[in-house]
């Protein structure tokens, strides 16, 4: 079969990719420590699953509007102004299967061939794949580990052509757990409404903040930056509910519109079932966040410990998210665990995950080469014995 040259350009997700490479090796009976996907551990908590039960024993298993029911755009507004203080209407909201589905319906929305879009590196995997899906050009600007990984207001204005369609920010973020200030945040507000740039705000990760760290919501500086910015969140990593395919932005109303009109001719509606249990992880009880967020904060100061231990590695700390982004091209060029020598993290990650069985995910895939990221939504006996296995890879005797 001939296949689209859209199809045959594009990669598939590096974490994804990671994620399958150690199940296989699992299958085959090996003890494999998982670090590659960004997936909390934890089961969905209880009183949502109840709500998706009772939702399908009363028979809500039908197709619902195309955007997410009323009911679920409602509590998307409500929580969002519980959490910001801002008000949205629910012909802002659109409901999708999952924020990576959101993204794709922004970017479908705005962009085409001859646009622009500015991307700060590292950046999510999928995100410069989703642009050049629309035909639209990724403007990778790289950001520095003395920076914290946080985009300038100069550099995002230097970034500026006018080809450019929209900056793509992801705070905190995925890979390096970058946590920007509010006066960060406001700087770049600025230049987005002085140079009439909208802002796609992927805040994902508003809820796992660390002591340190603030989150501001990027629509909160004023009129002037919501009527720029698209904010996209969703349920799956605030509520353990990656699976249910849940995520959604809020967005001035026209663009709204024009994404529920996507979303009715590619994918009807999101789950019907899941939207049920989102509603209850919006509006129920929210302890359930606070008490994975102390068993992260647990697990981040146990992994920025070990990571101390290890001699010529340097990181961001990140201030937020879960996730690890640490650099090590220094031990390029070296013998490594059973004699290997590499010279790119890709290498570094295949050698770590055949001789130690411990998996990493490239930083090559975020548009960073020499760095690797440990995702440490997972337990602090797995995250133990993967360091042990790290350290003993790194300084084979
Ligand atoms: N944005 C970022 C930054 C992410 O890390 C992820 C997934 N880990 C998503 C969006 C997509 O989340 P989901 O599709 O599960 O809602
Ligand atoms: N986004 C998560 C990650 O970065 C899940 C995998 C994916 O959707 O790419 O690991």
């Amino acid at each position: 079969m001939q296949l689209s040259a859209t199809v045959q350009k594009l990669k598939p997700s590096a974490t994804i990719a990671a994620a399958a490479k150690a199940k296989e090796l699992k299958s085959k009976g090996v003890t494999v420590y998982e670090f590659t996907l960004g997936e909390p551990d934890f089961i969905t908590p209880a009183h949502i699953r109840e709500a998706a039960k009772q939702a399908m024993d009363a028979g809500n298993t039908h197709y619902t509007p195309a955007g997410g029911t009323l009911e679920l755009k409602q509590a998307v507004c409500d929580a969002y102004q519980r959490d910001t203080g801002l008000c949205y209407e629910p012909s802002q909201v659109v409901v999708s299967n999952g924020a990576k589905h959101s993204i794709h319906n922004v970017l479908t929305a705005l962009c085409g061939p001859g646009d622009e879009v500015i991307i700060p590196a590292p950046y999510w995997v999928s995100y410069a794949a989703l642009v050049e899906l629309t035909g639209a050009t990724p403007v990778i600007v790289p950001t520095t580990e003395e920076s914290g990984f946080c985009l300038s207001s100069e550099q995002f204005e230097a970034a500026i052509t006018d080809r450019t369609k929209l900056l793509m920010l992801n705070n905190p973020c995925n890979p390096t757990g970058a946590a920007y200030s509010v006066a960060g945040l406001e700087a770049l507000a600025r230049v987005a409404v002085d140079r009439a740039i909208p802002v796609m705000s992927d805040e994902i990760y508003d809820k796992l903040v660390y002591e340190g760290s603030e989150f501001k919501s990027f629509a909160t500086f004023g009129d002037d930056v919501a009527a720029l910015t698209i904010t996209v969140n969703g349920v799956s990593k605030a509520y353990a509910m990656t699976g249910w395919r849940i995520g959604w932005t809020l967005a001035p109303a026209d663009l709204s519109k024009a994404m529920e009109k996507l979303q009715s001719q590619e994918t009807s509606n999101p789950c019907s079932v899941s939207q049920f249990a989102a509603i209850a992880a919006l509006s129920g009880p929210q302890d359930c966040v606070g008490d994975m967020l102390t068993q992260f904060r647990e697990r981040r100061e146990y992994v920025l410990g070990r990571l101390a231990e290890i001699p010529d590695i340097s990181l961001a700390t990140p201030g937020g998210a879960f996730y690890a982004f640490f650099n090590v091209s220094s031990y390029f060029g070296k013998p490594l665990g059973s004699g290997k020598v590499v010279d790119n993290s890709s290498d570094f990650c295949t050698a770590l995950l055949e001789d130690a069985h411990v998996a990493l995910v490239t930083g090559d895939a975020f548009g960073a080469p020499g760095y690797v990221r440990l995702s440490f939504a997972t337990n602090l006996d797995t995250l133990q014995a993967g360091f042990d296995g790290l350290q003993t890879f790194l300084n084979p005797s």
